[in-house]
């Protein structure tokens, strides 16, 4: 039955390539408002794929956008495997450095001659869920997915919003399974399939400084009134010491530190750091010192500034105090910091550090909590053995330095460890122009995808 699946997988490379085009070409950017019908179409568009392959799939409301719910046909004894993934996509802009516009989803080569197909989406998430679409599709035409089937694809939305949290404990029962899967995470590199076994936390937040009750003029004012934009400068100034560490009392107190096994399994990875400059069109790295590269990107917490307004930005000069700042700061976060203690300690350290002639306010977005999944055990064992068999290349057990909040929020609620198989590569540009999905990684992830459910038909429950 698999070799009848998979052989189906490689006849229709070009089918699926096209269907998941047409996923593409739907805007579904869930952090704009405007985009609210987009989305609602998307998970239309998902559900009537999921239905053609004979799944019982819903489009359901969460307060938010809505969810796309699928399930195959019960099955007493088998194992039961939720698939997670997401439809919608992050924002485009800027637009103008886009070769081929995000949503007209544009098959060519990439720089290192490779084919791929670029959108916004093409890797994160789009291309890895149709991946599991097309592989799930492929068995029901065979006769059946082996496994007791959930499929839960939502519009992940803001991290940490709300919304599929309390979808999830609403459902409890909906969702219960064995094992969830997760296809958001990357490769090692071309050639090398990875599985991911920990994933970073995240903390998000705004800063917002107020000042005078209008902007100033910089000629009468300038030197007597507190500047609001000034005081942010400094106060973010104060987020790391010369050693590249974060720079607030507390931050480091939980920290799980790596351990001399993985710091020496993550030493042994082809890792390509003059590659990894040149991808980056940078001269040198930075960072915390005493790591390496890999520990800090996966294994060490972070405080980045992502976003920085104030006073004028238009054509020319102005010459203004600005009245007001405001600064969009994440920190990603390793086992087992806590994000409700470190956003404590990021609010109260910065408004301690304020001036008190100024406003400061903060506002959350996000906080979800770092994972490790267990690397030994049968799961794994299976999920070795599909990568092995859709990829030709045994997987590569890595960690990542991004966030699925949800995969904490499936092992809190639902009581599950989830396995991170992802077909990315690391020059894909996720959440940046020009974002891709290589072709090769489309065919080989459906094929893992296919022989991955008929392994883990193998769990014994
Ligand atoms: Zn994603």
């Amino acid at each position: 039955m698999l070799n009848q699946v998979l052989q189906a997988i490689d006849a229709r490379r070009q089918g699926s390539l096209s269907d998941l085009k047409d996923f593409l070409r739907i805007p579904s950017v869930s952090t704009k408002p405007e985009h609210a019908p987009d989305l609602q179409r998307c998970a239309q568009w998902l559900a009537a794929k999921l239905r053609d392959a004979k799944l019982d799939a819903k489009v359901l409301p969460t307060g938010g956008h809505p969810v796309v719910l699928a399930k195959n046909e019960h099955r007493p004894g088998r194992p039961t495997v939720l698939f997670y993934g997401h439809y919608d996509v992050q924002p485009p802009e800027p637009l103008e450095k886009w070769v081929t516009p995000p949503f007209d989803p544009n098959v060519r080569k990439d720089e290192n001659g490779y084919d791929a197909v670029y959108a916004r989406g093409a890797v994160d998430d789009k291309g890895q869920v149709w991946a599991h679409v097309e592989a799930v599709t492929q068995w029901q035409q065979a006769g059946g997915v082996p496994v007791n089937l959930t499929m839960l694809i939502e519009r992940e939305e803001e991290i940490g919003s709300d919304n599929l949290e309390r979808f999830v404990r609403e459902n409890k029962e909906l969702l219960q399974a064995d094992l969830a899967v997760i296809s958001d995470t990357g490769q090692f590199a071309r050639g090398k399939p990875a599985i991911t076994y920990g994933l970073r936390g995240l903390v998000y937040c705004e800063v917002f400084i107020t000042g005078p009750g209008h902007d100033l003029h910089s000629g009468m004012y300038g030197g007597a009134v507190p500047n609001p934009a000034n005081v942010l400068c400094e106060l973010l100034a104060t987020l790391h010491d010369k050693d590249g560490r974060v720079n607030l009392p507390g931050f480091y107190d939980d920290v799980k530190p790596l351990t001399p096994e993985e710091r020496a399994d993550w030493a042994k990875l082809p890792f390509d750091e003059q590659a990894y400059l040149k991808s980056l069109n940078l001269t040198a790295l930075s960072g915390e010192k005493g790591y390496t590269t890999l520990e800090r990107a996966w294994g060490r917490p972070t405080c980045d500034i992502n976003g920085l307004t104030s006073g004028y930005q238009g054509h020319g000069a102005k010459t203004i105090i600005p009245s007001a700042a405001s600064a969009k700061v994440s920190m990603r976060l390793v086992p087992s910091q806590d994000p409700q203690k470190i956003v404590t300690i990021f609010e109260r350290t910065l408004a301690e550090r304020c001036p008190k002639n100024i406003k400061i306010e903060f506002a959350r977005h996000g906080l979800a909590s770092a994972v490790l999944v267990p690397r030994e055990g049968k799961a794994m064992q299976l999920a070795a053995e599909a990568v092995q068999a859709g990829f030709g290349a045994p997987p590569t057990l890595i960690r990542e330095g991004g966030s699925i909040p949800v995969v904490a929020l499936i092992k809190t609620v639902l009581g599950i460890d989830t396995l991170l198989i992802g077909f990315g590569l690391a020059d894909d540009r996720v959440h940046s122009p020009n974002e891709k999905f290589d072709l090769d990684a489309l065919h080989s992830g459906t094929r893992t995808a296919a022989v991955l459910y008929e392994k883990l038909s193998q769990m014994t429950r």
